[in-house]
């Protein structure tokens, strides 16, 4: 059976993309994942929902030496997904050259392996990011909008690493690739047997909010209430973690069966629908049937007003279809956190 390569295979896309390969049942799964911000209990989690128990190598992916060996120890390898990378905005400012350092070299290493090696696909986790503050007349951005100067070290890492892959498909008549900007990709497996972990407190807003709602945190803060928006909160587009898994398996066929239009494609991710932290706060309400404590507080530096996805591309040459809404992403993210909860409560008893 051909294998797949992911990098960030215990992380939270990765390990939602590591079971869907396993149910698709076409290929075997082998990760390399430092752990450096997830938890090798995912590799019980997929074993959990998929019944096959993913090989990880715990290397860091900057570390060339290590992961030729990873390259030469699987010779089946027929693609490479890289979600591994730092995404943490406000650490990125603290600490650009740990960004710059891990995310990009990690991607010219799998890139270069993926030469030496004759693994012809490459699908690279990009972001949103990439489109930085964008005009409210630009809405919504399809992938002919122009890529500004990103506003965080995190952003340029995107940014260059989707320059990085263009240069290099020019120089290389061996490797194709696809770069998939994620919108806010949130909530959990149906099963609610995986989701996202965050390492101490979270930055990001779902995590927040469920786990202010299991008294984990005490309140919440909506990061501004003054933005021209329909309730004064930001927008943004969230996207369910297993449409955005699905999307992987779909770019991964689109090469392999030879669709692709170019050597290099980059296509958005994103639901189609803004969505305002209020509007989010309140389908979380409504699936949860939690109240949430939490108060309107400034603006986060750094956030943009509002920004979502035309992600009629990937539906047209992915033939990719989103089949989660914003109470379906709520409520499998609560239905993870009190699975969280309970292992939680095990380990103290
Ligand atoms: N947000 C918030 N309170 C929080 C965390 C996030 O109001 O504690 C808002 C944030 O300002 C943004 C939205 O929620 O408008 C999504 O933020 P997140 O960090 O999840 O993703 P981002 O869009 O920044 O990548």
């Amino acid at each position: 059976m051909a294998t797949i390569l992911i990098t960030g295979g215990t992380g939270y896309i990765g390990s939602h993309a590591a079971i869907q390969l396993f149910e698709q049942g076409r290929f075997n799964v082998v990760s390399i994942d430092n752990q450096l911000r997830s938890s090798i209990k995912a590799l019980d989690r997929i074993e959990a929902i998929s019944g096959r128990r993913m090989t990880n190598y715990s290397i860091d992916a900057c570390d060339l030496h290590a992961v030729e060996e990873v390259f030469e120890a699987h010779p089946d390898i027929v693609g490479v997904i890289h979600f591994a990378a730092l995404k943490a905005v406000g650490e990125s400012v603290e600490h650009p050259l740990f960004y710059y350092r891990n995310n990009l070299e990690s991607l010219v290493n799998m890139l270069a392996c993926c030469e030496k090696y004759h693994v012809a696909n490459f699908i690279f986790s990009s972001s949103c990011t990439v489109y930085g503050d964008i005009a409210v007349e630009e809405l919504p951005v399809t992938e002919k909008t122009i890529t500004t100067e990103a506003a965080s070290p995190y952003g340029a890492t995107k940014l260059m690493g989707e320059r990085i892959i263009q240069d290099f498909i020019v120089s290389t008549d061996k490797v194709k690739a696809i770069a998939l900007r994620y919108f806010n990709p949130v909530g959990a497996h149906e099963s609610g047997l995986n989701g996202e972990e965050p390492i101490g407190r979270p930055n990001n807003l779902v995590p927040y909010i469920t786990m202010t709602a299991s008294g984990l945190l005490e309140q919440l803060t909506v990061f501004g209430g003054d933005y021209n928006t329909r309730d004064g909160s930001a927008l943004r587009d969230y996207i369910h973690v297993t449409d955005i898994a699905d999307a992987h398996l779909l770019a991964l066929d689109y090469l392999m069966e030879g669709r692709n239009t170019a050597p290099y494609e980059r296509f958005n991710l994103g639901s189609g629908n803004g969505v305002t932290v209020l509007e989010a706060i309140a389908a979380f309400e409504k699936a949860s049937g939690v109240k949430l404590n939490y108060r309107v507080g400034d603006r986060r530096p750094g956030d943009v007003e509002q920004i979502y996805s035309d992600s009629s591309l990937a539906k047209e040459k992915l033939g990719w279809e989103t089949k989660y809404d914003i109470n379906d992403m709520m409520a499998s993210a609560w239905k993870w956190q009190l699975e969280l909860n309970k292992t939680k409560e095990k380990q103290q008893s």
